[in-house]
């Protein structure tokens, strides 16, 4: 396989979706989800959001130009009398850098704000800081998770060539924290025989403490026959010995994978990883997982004379 990305920078494009809100249900957990962009520049190799569907995922980013006023729309039509926490997002960043361009997200926040609806962001983005001060008036209703999967900028540079430095990332969660907003630090993927080792992730929930964050999760890669392709080129840039034997024996298959079904690693090696890490974490006396948000009930305090205020106001 040649690189999963072209080295040049990432097309940028507007399209018009036809909704906004959907539902997601992944490994017992249900909620809801927006992703203001279809695609992601931050180019990483074991990206669970890239399918056939989206061949060109690394390299031609669409921003979902009409999503504030489908958001809106959507939650004035509401059907059920109440209305969970929503993900943003579940398959782009929606920090990446095009939103410095769009402002899509910061849009849909401010309408999930206008109604009062708990909201939690994943990101591997500095561009957030941007936001500071609009999450900071609702953060009691929302929390940021950073996704970090390394410290060695060498190797960030080769697993997601297009993220921010670990350290300036470190920077904005420290702001983010100082700023009494709730920050998780999610461990995920932790990449068998790549980040696995105990001094990395020790590393990284070093860092964490000492900016005070509250917050730690993590979980182990999952591999599908797209992600194996990508991973096994990163295996063969870092020259690791015997890596694919030892994936499919951590995995539990025969190379290359067939099946479009996520894999997931061995009990054995889970256990192992994941109670070094919840040791890890609890010994600094930070919690494992994520903060709590209620679901908001309905009806909405707003009037619709509000809302109209409001969407020209985000125009
Ligand atoms: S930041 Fe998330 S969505 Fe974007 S490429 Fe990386 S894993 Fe995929």
């Amino acid at each position: 396989m040649n690189s999963w990305y072209t080295k040049s920078a990432p097309i940028l494009s507007t399209k018009e979706s036809k909704s906004i809100l959907h539902n997601f249900f992944v490994y017992g957990n249900e909620g809801l989800t927006i992703n203001p962009y279809n695609g992601c520049q931050h180019r990483c190799g074991y990206c669970y959001a890239t399918y056939e569907w989206s061949p060109e995922f690394y390299d031609h980013i669409y921003a979902k130009i009409n999503a504030s006023e489908l958001l809106m729309e959507q939650i004035q039509s509401w059907k059920k009398n109440e209305i969970n926490p929503v993900m943003i997002a579940s398959a782009t960043d929606a920090y990446q850098v095009a939103e410095l361009k769009y402002s899509i997200t910061k849009k849909c926040v401010e309408v999930l704000q206008s109604f009062e609806i708990p909201y939690f962001i994943f990101t591997k983005s500095v561009v957030i800081e941007r936001d500071l001060e609009l999450h900071k008036r609702y953060s009691d209703n929302c929390f940021i998770v950073w996704s970090i999967t390394t410290n060695k900028e060498n190797l960030k540079r080769i697993i997601e060539p297009g993220t921010p430095t670990s350290k300036s990332v470190f920077r904005i969660i420290e702001k983010f924290s100082t700023a009494g907003i709730n920050c998780v630090i999610n461990i995920d993927p932790v990449l068998p025989l790549i980040t696995d080792s105990r001094k990395d992730i020790s590393s990284i929930i070093d860092a964490a403490n000492d900016i005070g964050v509250k917050y730690i999760s993590g979980a182990i890669l999952r591999i599908r026959y797209d992600i194996w392709e990508r991973i096994k080129y990163i295996l063969q840039i870092l020259n690791i010995e015997n890596s694919i034997k030892n994936y499919e024996k951590i995995f539990k298959f025969k190379d290359p994978i067939n099946s479009k079904k996520n894999l997931i690693a061995g009990r054995e090696y889970s256990e192992m990883i994941m109670k070094y890490l919840r040791h890890e974490v609890d010994k600094r006396k930070i919690k494992f997982g994520f903060p709590l948000l209620n679901v908001k009930k309905i009806p909405f305090t707003k009037s619709k004379k509000d809302m109209i205020t409001l969407l020209d106001f985000i125009k």
